[in-house]
């Protein structure tokens, strides 16, 4: 397993393609629970697609070289589940609420893991609100193709049992990162899968 320091690559990966890939650094690794940090001005493979606020076809998305914003997040990643919690923080300080990404369970790598995206996403704010995001992009991406009508009654059901359950705050919302850990590189081959 890894240390805290470590950097890893984690990437979402759709019929064959990398669409978003973002190299992070693990604050702490345990067999139930990945916690890792995405710095500010990382650089990332992001994924583009949508045009006017409706998701594309998979073949029409392009994937852009950029950086990560300030100031970072933390990713709480649980192995076998079909979710991530995302911590973000205003610029100067104060937390600022949880994102819930609808994801598949992570598939290990050889530099970290693999996972896929699915569309929906919850935010939490700090006060309990829940805002249901990007329910459009699910139905959309089942009209694509990119998931059947039963993986999108899945991936809804994967949200609601994370309402359910109701893991915030999570503890890590007053965690700062060690200003000594070197900023991740996007490595070579990030688009090669099987990576
Ligand atoms: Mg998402």
């Amino acid at each position: 397993m890894w240390a805290p320091g470590d950097q890893v690559l984690i990437r979402h990966v759709l019929r064959g393609r990398v669409l978003h890939a973002l190299p992070v650094t693990i604050v702490d690794a345990r067999p139930d629970l990945l916690t890792t940090w995405i710095a500010p001005e990382t650089p990332i493979a992001y994924p583009l697609g949508l045009e006017n606020g409706t998701l594309l076809p998979l073949d029409r998305w392009k994937v852009e070289l950029r950086t990560w914003f300030d100031p970072g997040a933390l990713d709480l990643t649980v192995p076998g589940r079909a979710h991530m919690l995302r911590l973000f923080w205003e610029p100067h300080g104060g937390f600022r609420g949880w994102y819930v990404n609808l994801q598949e369970p992570l598939a290990w790598t050889s530099r970290g893991w693999d996972t896929t995206d699915n569309q929906l996403d919850l935010w939490v704010e700090p006060s309990g609100e829940v805002t249901w995001k990007d329910e459009d992009h699910l139905e959309q991406a089942v009209g694509h193709g990119m998931f059947s009508p039963e993986e999108a009654i899945a991936i809804r059901a994967e949200a609601r049992r994370v309402i359910d359950e109701w893991p915030f705050p999570t503890g890590w919302e007053d965690w700062r990162p060690d200003p000594g850990w070197e900023l991740p590189e996007l490595p070579p081959g990030w688009d090669a899968v099987p990576d």
